[in-house]
Parts: C-alpha cells; sequence; structure tokens
C-alpha cells in the first residue's frame, strides 16, 4: 500500500541540558520517499535530536513542521497522532504476548492516549481486529519473521526483537518514521532484511530518519546524509557528497 509520507522540517533547534548543550541550532530536512541519515559520533546529539522530533523533550528554540503542522514543544500523542513513529534503541515491547500481538499493537499507537495506556489497553488476542492482524502478518513476512508469529515476544533474541520493533512501528502507517539505531546487534542476515525493509518503506512513500553506526548501510540506504558534531550540523549531502567532505573524513570517520 502506499504511504503517505510527509516532509519533515527541523529549523535551528537548540537544547542544552544543565550547561551541557546537546543540540546548537541544527537544522535538517527529510522528503518523503527518502532515507535521510543522521549520523555523528557518540554524544553529538542524534539521540536528542529524535526525542526533539517526537515530542519527548521540549527544545529550547527552533521550530518542527510535519507537513504544515508546528510540533515542537507538543505532548509525544499529539506527535504520533499528525504520524511520527519511532524506534527506541532498547527495543520497546509489551510483555506477555506473542510476537503477533506484539506486532499488531503498533495498529493501536497511531490512536493512543500515551504510549503506557497503549500497553495497558492492549486487546487479548482475539479481540484484536482481523483487519490488524493481517496488517502485522504482512509486517512479520516483510522482516521475515512469519514462522515467529505464536512465540513470546520479549524472550525473542535481540536482533529479532528490533526487526519486529520495525515491523510494529510499520503498521502505525507512519507519515515519518525515526529509527533509532536498528541495525546494531544484527547478523548480517538481519541487517541485510531490514535494509530490504526501509527500502520498501521508503519506495512506498515513507520520510525515513536514519540513524545509523554502521556506515556502509547508510550509504547504502540514504538519499541524503546529515552529519552533526556537537550538536552542530557539519554536513549535508548526497553519500557521494559525504565521502568526499574532508571534514567528516577527519573528525567523523578518523582517517
Ligand atoms: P548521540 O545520540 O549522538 O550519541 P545524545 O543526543 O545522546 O548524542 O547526547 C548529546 C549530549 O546531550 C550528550 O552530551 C549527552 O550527555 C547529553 N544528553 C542527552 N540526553 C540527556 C538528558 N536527558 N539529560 C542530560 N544530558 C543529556
Amino acid at each position: 500500500d502506499p504511504i503517505v509520507g510527509e516532509r519533515l522540517v527541523v529549523e535551528g533547534i537548540a537544547k542544552a541540558f544543565g550547561g551541557n548543550q546537546a543540540l546548537d541550532g541544527a537544522s535538517l530536512t527529510a522528503e518523503p520517499g527518502q532515507v535521510t541519515a543522521l549520523i555523528g559520533p557518540n554524544g553529538s546529539g542524534k539521540t536528542t535530536m529524535l526525542n526533539m522530533i517526537c515530542g519527548f523533550y521540549k527544545p529550547d528554540s527552533g521550530r518542527i513542521l510535519v507537513g504544515d503542522n508546528e510540533v515542537q514543544g507538543q505532548s509525544p500523542d499529539r506527535v504520533a497522532r499528525v504520524g511520527v513513529a519511532r524506534t527506541f534503541q532498547t527495543p520497546n515491547i509489551p510483555e506477555h504476548v506473542t510476537v503477533l500481538e506484539a506486532v499488531a499493537s503498533g495498529r493501536y499507537s497511531t490512536d493512543r492516549v500515551s504510549m503506557f495506556a497503549t500497553v495497558l489497553r492492549l486487546p487479548r488476542y482475539r479481540r484484536v481486529r482481523a483487519a490488524d492482524l493481517a496488517e502485522a502478518e504482512r509486517a512479520l513476512e516483510m522482516v521475515g519473521m512469519s514462522h515467529l508469529r505464536d512465540e513470546t515476544a520479549t524472550a525473542l533474541p535481540l536482533g529479532m526483537r528490533r526487526l519486529l520493533e520495525v515491523a510494529r512501528s510499520v503498521v502505525a502507517g507512519p507519515r515519518v518514521l525515526l529509527l533509532d539505531e536498528v541495525a546494531s546487534g544484527l547478523d548480517e542476515d538481519e541487517v541485510e532484511r531490514l535494509a530490504d525493509l526501509i527500502r520498501d518503506l521508503r519506495d512506498a512513500g515513507a520520510t525515513v530518519v536514519l540513524v545509523e553506526h554502521n556506515f556502509r548501510l547508510v550509504l547504502e540506504l540514504a538519499n541524503r546524509i546529515v552529519v552533526l558534531a556537537q550538536g552542530a550540523v557539519i554536513a549535508d549531502g548526497s553519500p557521494a557528497e559525504i565521502e568526499q567532505n574532508p571534514r567528516v573524513l577527519s573528525e567523523y570517520l578518523g582517517v
């Protein structure tokens, strides 16, 4: 099914924690039907940027637009309602449910009151709408996990839990999908499945923002790469441009 991606525009976002300037006027634009990668050394502000976009933190200054909606400073539920979904470095999977139920629960996060309420209101297996189960089954197939549908979700190895979490965010039909280090802890085969899934989402029209350490994967998937260092954007361009950028080579890649 086509996904209606929205353009994401982040303009001059600043955020300090105490005296620590985590973001210092950083800007980026992510287009529908493209993967925009956000890279940079540890502590450069990548996770803070995702937390800013999805409403977990309020910026000290700057604007965030999802299509025509200004979302800076709004609650996570409100931001989710305009179609922003994200994954977490530590997969955020409800307990005591099967893999299929866990993925299907992603369907309930677009009209959610809060993430916790979503988990508490998680319908029992029989009460999950057939259409939602069908979506969840399709998403599981996309990540090659159909055979695990009846396993306990939290008992899966980390790589599988990561793929499950991506599948779970996909069934919400996000207009903007924020992926935080989804490839870490995955073996080569799982990384390839993940890459295929991200490509499918991009080609279906989603706006994908990818925070990722695996530079090879970034080069393989990204239409555009934004490089952060100490809370500021030091480079922004195509993979070919970023690979040639002397500051990126010295500061980020250390060559
Ligand atoms: P990255 O994701 O690029 O590794 P982060 O966004 O996690 O970087 O961190 C950027 C800076 O902000 C770091 O110096 C980090 O210690 C600080 N920081 C991030 N979140 C918080 C927080 N909740 N409280 C205090 N400091 C934080």
